[in-house]
This record gives structure tokens, C-alpha cells and sequence, in this order.
């Protein structure tokens, strides 16, 4: 038995339903999370690819490099913009499916978190209750700076 869980985007064109528990849930203050969703923290609920099942409402796709030399792309649909999904190329996310923590339906906040992650950055009004908790992210390997994302600017 395997609970299964549904969610979608803000107008209700991209729809997903997702098998089991998350590989892993975690609240992110990196400065990518805070522009990405103009707000405090990103919240990611990793699934293995194969636990989550996407309809075919158009999505826009979105890509950047961060930091660690890694590729981010973004699924937002097309039509309302809500940032419904993403995955990001990095070995420890091999074959994983971030799905957006807020767009799942009611009730909403199912998963257990297990972690936050960049703390450095973290709004100084939040306050989460997160069993473990990191200044930057133990997968965390940054082979440039991007200071032009992170401290404001170009
Ligand atoms: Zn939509
Ligand atoms: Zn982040």
C-alpha cells in the first residue's frame, strides 16, 4: 500500500500525482529559492522519477547554472506561471523530481521535512522546526561564485 498524493499549479492546468514518501523534503533559503519564488524559502519534495506522474499541461521551462556548476530547469506552466516542478543535475539529485512543497493539494504540508538547507541566508522572522539544519547544503560544492545572484545585481 502506498499512499498516493495529487497537486497542481495555480490555474489547475499542470497536474501531478506522486506514489509514497518523498525521497527527501527540505525547506531552502538559498538566494536562487528566495528570487525564483520572490518570497523567504523554496520548499523541495524529492521524488524518484518513477513515483511522479505529470498530466500534459503546457509548461514554459526555465534554466540556470548555480553555483556548484549545476543545471537547475524549472517546469512553470504556461499559463499561470506557478513553478510546479524542477530538477537539478547535480550526482545527489540523479533521477529525482523536485516538486514545489506549495502546490500540493489540501492537505498541503503532508511530507515530514527532513532538513534546511542555507541557512546563511534564512529570513531572520522564520522560524522552522527541521530535524537537521545547514549554513550551506551538504551537497553543496560550489565551483564559482555567483555573487551577481547572491548579493543583488548583475
Ligand atoms: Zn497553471
Ligand atoms: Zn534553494
Amino acid at each position: 500500500m502506498s499512499e498516493k498524493h495529487e497537486g497542481g499549479c495555480f490555474c489547475g492546468s499542470v497536474r501531478y500525482s506522486t506514489m509514497g514518501q518523498p525521497f527527501r523534503a527540505a525547506v531552502c533559503h538559498c538566494r536562487y529559492c528566495q528570487l525564483r519564488t520572490g518570497t523567504a524559502f523554496g520548499i523541495s519534495v524529492y521524488f524518484k522519477e518513477n513515483k511522479v506522474i505529470f498530466n500534459d499541461g503546457a509548461c514554459h521551462i526555465f534554466s540556470y547554472e548555480t553555483e556548484s556548476g549545476s543545471k537547475a530547469t524549472l517546469s512553470r506552466c504556461a499559463n499561470c506561471g506557478t513553478t510546479v516542478s524542477w530538477r537539478i543535475s547535480l550526482d545527489a539529485l540523479n533521477n529525482l523530481v523536485g516538486i514545489a512543497g506549495g502546490t500540493f493539494d489540501p492537505p498541503t504540508f503532508w511530507y515530514e521535512l527532513d532538513r534546511e538547507v542555507f541557512t546563511r541566508s534564512k529570513a531572520n522572522f522564520c522560524q522552522i522546526k527541521s530535524p537537521e539544519s545547514f549554513e550551506e547544503s551538504p551537497i553543496y560544492k560550489p565551483v564559482k561564485r555567483d555573487d551577481g545572484h547572491l548579493k543583488g545585481g548583475v
